[in-house]
């Protein structure tokens, strides 16, 4: 990941923030709902988002780097049965720890209503439009690149086959084949124009 990839990313998501804002002010969120963050179902990233988090991880104090790492992998193993568990960044005062660098999923996310189970986020389908032109850039500029769920892209980019390949720029897909299939990982070149493969919130 270069400054150069990294100020991409901040470009995108600022051109996609300046966009959306006149829609997004009409949000019923607040500080210290937390809820797309417990019950969203799945926070997709691409690898490159996944490399600037990864960063922003290694940067931390050893002991929150061990306890995010731990509650990491238990993420990740809580998915792989099944469950639908609360992001591992979300902290507890329901701030996120990695809030400057966190993915586009969560910046695309608000609700013109407060939000509760049955009462998912609720959105302006220009926003929508918007957001899957977003998607579409951060895929372009990952082309050597995957997207899923953040826990399985950083547990992917923690394997040391797989970062010797993506970060020297190379594209063997063979080599993360078994784990992007179980774990619904996709291909940025070959992603389907609609943006990330995760259910969509509603629009209005
Ligand atoms: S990365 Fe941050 S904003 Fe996104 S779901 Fe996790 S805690 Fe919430």
């Amino acid at each position: 990941m270069t400054d150069h990839h990294h100020r991409q990313l901040m470009q995108i998501y600022a051109r996609f923030q300046a966009e959306a804002k006149p829609f997004m002010s009409a949000a019923a969120c607040a500080e210290g709902c937390a809820y797309c963050c417990r019950a969203a179902g799945r926070i997709d990233a691409t690898t490159q988002e996944g490399l600037v988090i990864q960063t922003a991880i290694a940067q931390l104090p050893k002991s929150q780097r061990r306890a995010v790492e731990k509650r990491l992998r238990r993420e990740v193993r809580q998915r792989e049965q099944g469950h639908i568990v609360a992001c591992p960044f979300l902290q507890k005062n329901d701030t996120c720890q990695i809030y400057p660098v966190r993915p586009f999923s969560c910046r695309r996310v608000y609700s013109l209503h407060r939000c509760r189970e049955g009462a998912p986020p609720r959105l302006h389908r220009q926003v929508m439009a918007l957001a899957d032109a977003a998607i579409e850039a951060l895929r372009q500029c990952d082309p050597n690149g995957y997207s899923g769920h953040l826990s399985y892209i950083l547990h992917m980019l923690t394997e040391q086959r797989f970062r010797d390949i993506y970060l020297t720029g190379g594209f063997a897909p063979e080599a993360v084949m078994a784990f992007g299939r179980s774990h619904q990982i996709s291909i940025n070149r070959k992603m389907p124009v609609a943006g990330f493969p995760g259910r969509p919130p509603k629009e209005v």
